[in-house]
């Protein structure tokens, strides 16, 4: 077995006693953002006199943006704008997290703060009641980076048996799924399910639906669950879109997309008509599908293992070797979703989600990034 993290050491026991303890009125609210790397999650825990209702009664905050390569040394002060709050599982009631913006010293949006843009086509498109879920997929690793439970010399057996698998050789590290899945309930994320995955030690969580800005918002909120839910384990979430070269399959972020006409009886032709527009666009959309602007989904999206290849466009009824798939039941219902198998496991959901947005729903008139 991989080696076990110093914190995971410690007496667990010895924490529910403090754990415990009396907190008076106060309340105990941990600040979530998004990092310089547009990838890394950052917190920072503070004391209110009292319990926050809503997002509304919980004040702005500010951190050290030079220490998150998000500023320089000059100007290193950075906004958290809070923007959702959901109940803490960790310390439990009444105390919260809550998910913020950074803006920089001028409050406009940091280089990796994409939620701002994200929110505006979103409202842009709001009559659409556009639906998104996300499957995101990962892999464990033990503090050495090599993936948990694997011999340290050499390989497990080839992958066949560990997709939805049961069994202590198949199924690694399921502890750390169904903890993950209590604390998203507890925190209140619209979790949707969980399943071991194809190669061993990796697994998946599902969010949503989620209307709009809330696909992003709760995707993001899961993943700090999850690496958090890891530190107790001793073991590491990479969302890696590729941690393993050669024969084992990568990990990606699937995304389910749905709009009201498309849930609405015959709706199959407006997503028909969605993956048509999704077509003329595919190298911009392949772009911010990954944390590298397209670099990372090279090693992922090669036409094998159940993906398509990152050059090509493809979409297909039931066809997990394509760009956009149309799940069996919705081509019989002839209404319903399609999703997008192209996001990298390690995607901005905002980012996904105001490509999608925008391609599928805004005429080219309104297609002015950033504005
Ligand atoms: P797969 O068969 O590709 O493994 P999953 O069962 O893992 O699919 O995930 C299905 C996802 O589709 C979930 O995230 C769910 O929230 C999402 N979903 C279901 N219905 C809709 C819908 N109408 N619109 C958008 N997303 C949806
Ligand atoms: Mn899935
Ligand atoms: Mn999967
Ligand atoms: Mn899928």
């Amino acid at each position: 077995m991989a080696s076990v993290s110093v914190s995971s050491r410690f007496i667990k026991a010895a924490r529910e006693h403090y754990m415990s303890l009396s907190q008076g009125d106060k309340c105990q609210v941990t600040y979530i953002w998004i990092d310089g790397t547009g990838e890394g999650l950052r917190n920072k825990t503070r004391t209110l006199d009292t319990e926050p209702k809503s997002v509304e009664n919980i004040p702005e905050w500010n951190f050290d943006g030079s220490s998150t390569s998000q500023s320089k040394d000059s100007d290193s002060d950075m906004y958290l704008i809070p923007v959702r709050m959901f109940r803490d599982p960790f310390t439990r009631d009444p105390n919260k997290l809550v998910l913020c913006e950074v803006l920089r010293y001028n409050r406009l949006p940091a280089e990796t703060n994409h939620r701002t843009s994200c929110k505006k086509v979103m409202d842009q498109v709001k009559e659409h009641k556009i639906w998104f879920g996300i499957e995101q997929e990962y892999t464990l690793l033990g503090t050495d980076g090599h993936p948990f439970g694997w011999p340290q010399n050499g390989f497990p057996a080839p992958q066949g048996p560990y997709y939805c698998a049961v069994g202590t050789d198949k199924a690694i590290g399921r502890d750390i799924v169904e903890c993950h899945y209590k604390a998203c309930l507890y925190a209140g994320i619209k979790i949707f399910g969980t399943n071991a995955e194809v190669m061993p030690s990796q697994w998946e969580f599902q969010v949503g639906p989620c209307e709009g800005i809330e696909m992003g918002d709760e995707l993001w909120v899961a993943r700090f669950l999850l690496h958090r839910v890891c530190e107790d384990f001793g073991v590491i979430a990479t969302l890696d879109p590729k941690p393993m070269k050669g024969n084992w399959n990568g990990s990606g972020a699937h995304t389910n997309v749905s709009t009201e006409q498309m849930r609405e009886e015959g709706g199959l032709q407006y997503i028909e008509q969605a993956i048509e527009r999704l077509s003329k666009r595919h190298m911009e959309h392949i772009k911010v599908y990954d944390a590298h602007g397209g670099q990372d989904n090279l090693r992922r999206l090669t036409g094998r293992h159940e993906t398509s290849n990152v050059n090509e466009f493809s979409a297909g009824v039931a066809n997990r070797a394509a760009s956009i798939r149309i799940p069996r039941q919705v081509g019989q219902d002839k209404k319903g979703y399609f999703e997008d198998r192209r996001p990298a496991a390690n995607c901005d959901p905002y980012l996904v989600t105001e490509a999608i947005a925008r391609t599928c729903l805004l005429d080219d008139v309104e297609q002015v990034k950033g504005s």
